[in-house]
Parts: C-alpha cells; structure tokens; sequence
C-alpha cells in the first residue's frame, strides 16, 4: 500500500436512502475515497452471510474496511458477567470484520471507574489477553486495536494503547490524534505528531508506521478532554501539520474521519495529503 487511504466512519452521509454497509461502500468509490470503517458502535447487527457479500463488493471497488467495535465494552468492569459480554462484543466483531476482509477493528477498552491507572492496565491487559487467546483459537487474524480516547476518566493514553500493544500479539495501536489533543489540550503541532510517531516507532517498531489505523476529526474539548466531534474547520484542530508529519515519516495505513460532515473531510484530509506529496 502506498502511504496513508482516507475514509469515512460509517456510511457516508450522501449515500442513498436507506443506506446499506454494501451502498456506504459503493458511495465511498464513487467519491474517490479507499476506506471505510463499519459503524458497528450500537452492536454488531450483520450476519455472515452479509458480511461475505460486504467482502465481495470492497474487493471488487478496492475499498479496505475497518470495524469499530460496539460502544457498550469495559474490560475494567467490575461485574464478571460484564467483562464476558465485553469480550464477547469485541469478539463478535473480530469475526463478523474478518469474513468482511477487514485487517483491522477498533475499539474503546475500558473506564478507570476511579482506579489507579495502573491497576486498570492490568485488568484491561488481562481480558483482552483472553480476547486474543480465543481468536488466535478460531485462526482469526485480524488487528485489534485499542483506541486513544478523549476523556480522562477513560482507559487509552497514548502509552496504555502504546504498552498493550507492545505486550499483547496481534494488538495495535488505534491512533486517535483528536481525542489525544482534546485530552491532553496539547499535541497538536507538528513537532508534536512527529513525537508522537517517534514514541511509536520507538516502542513497536517502523512495522507499526507500516500499519497505522488513524482516526482524525474536528473536536471540542474542556479539562476534563473531548466534549463533541466538529467539522475541522470549525474546530482548532490542526490537520496540516498532522498530515505533513505522518507524511515525514512515510506513515502507510488508513486515516478514518469522524467529523459529523464524514466525507466532506475526508475528501478535505485525502486533497491536502496528496498536494503535500506533489509539493514534496
Ligand atoms: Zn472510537
């Protein structure tokens, strides 16, 4: 793959009604995006049956697909039956992701529900080690991806997400530049993302680089992290210097956009990307 694919999470908003996965990813090609990433935040409602003919027709348009996985997960719950169904949540998307062709499904891991972070980090790292162990089991291979999360009572610093993947096989980072800045109300210049890449780099390794699974919008945000997603022009959120950074150390992958607009910035990200390659 050459450098960094844009796509929209979800369906894109311009795609005929009722929209269908198989129409999301027809509107997808005919904008001239290579991504999407299945919505299945309120539960993973296909089947396989629809997940092969999903597959059949983004091989046919050579459009990837990603999945996010079900909002309603916490490895960090206190009650063991919600542990089971968290896991099971991500499983279920694991699978339903992998006959779509997939590489990759992200998700949000855990709340620290007042635990130290640390003590989180374990918990969290030992119900998704099981998560891994039952899809090595099945000879899934897919990428899971925990993601960097907005608000600071949510498990997914950039090191959560960084140490998780370094300890667990088969798991990798899911980069979530905005939530990183509304969280921290930092990281968001260029020397900034390129320390961000570096630490990447550092601890998994340039393959990491090879194999990015981006998420980019607009975002408002207060002490305690992200509020809302915005459009990103109507947001603070400095695009430019992220793509001209992701671009410097030739980071490949699929950037996906979460601005409420989908498509119309992730046409805005996939221009201002390639007029930075011409004008390299
Ligand atoms: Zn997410």
């Amino acid at each position: 793959m050459a450098g960094l694919i844009f796509g929209t999470g979800g369906v894109p908003h311009s795609t005929k009604l009722p929209p269908s996965t198989i129409d999301g990813i027809e509107r997808v090609a005919e904008l001239g995006l290579g991504c999407m990433e299945m919505e299945f935040v309120q539960g993973v409602r296909m089947g396989e049956v629809m997940a092969v003919r999903v597959g059949e027709t983004a091989t046919r348009l050579g459009i990837k697909l990603t999945a996010h996985a079900p909002y309603f997960i916490n490895l960090n719950a206190r009650e063991p039956e919600k542990i089971r169904a968290s896991q099971a949540r991500l499983l279920q998307t694991a699978r339903i992701a992998s006959i779509c062709g997939a590489e990759s499904i992200i998700f949000h891991p855990a709340f620290y529900l007042g635990d130290p972070p640390e003590e989180a980090y374990n918990v969290v790292k030992k119900h998704l080690a099981e998560v891994m162990h039952q899809l090595n089991q099945e000879s899934i291979r897919i990428w899971i991806r925990p993601e960097i999360m907005g608000k600071v009572t949510q498990f997914g610093t950039l090191e959560e997400i960084l140490n998780l993947s370094q300890e667990l096989k088969g798991v990798a980072p899911g980069i979530d530049f905005s939530h990183w800045h509304a969280r921290t109300g930092k990281s968001n210049s260029y020397p900034e993302f390129t320390s961000i890449l570096e630490q990447v780099k550092k601890q998994l390794g340039r393959a990491a680089l090879d194999n990015m699974h981006i998420h980019v919008s607009g975002i408002t945000y207060g002490k305690q992290g992200e509020k809302k997603h915005l459009n990103l022009k109507e947001s603070d959120f400095q695009y430019i210097e992220l793509l001209k950074a992701l671009k410097d150390f030739e980071a490949k992958g699929v950037v996906i956009c979460e601005s409420p607009n989908l498509e119309e910035d992730a046409l805005l990200l996939q221009t201002t990307y390639s007029s930075l390659l011409k004008a390299a």
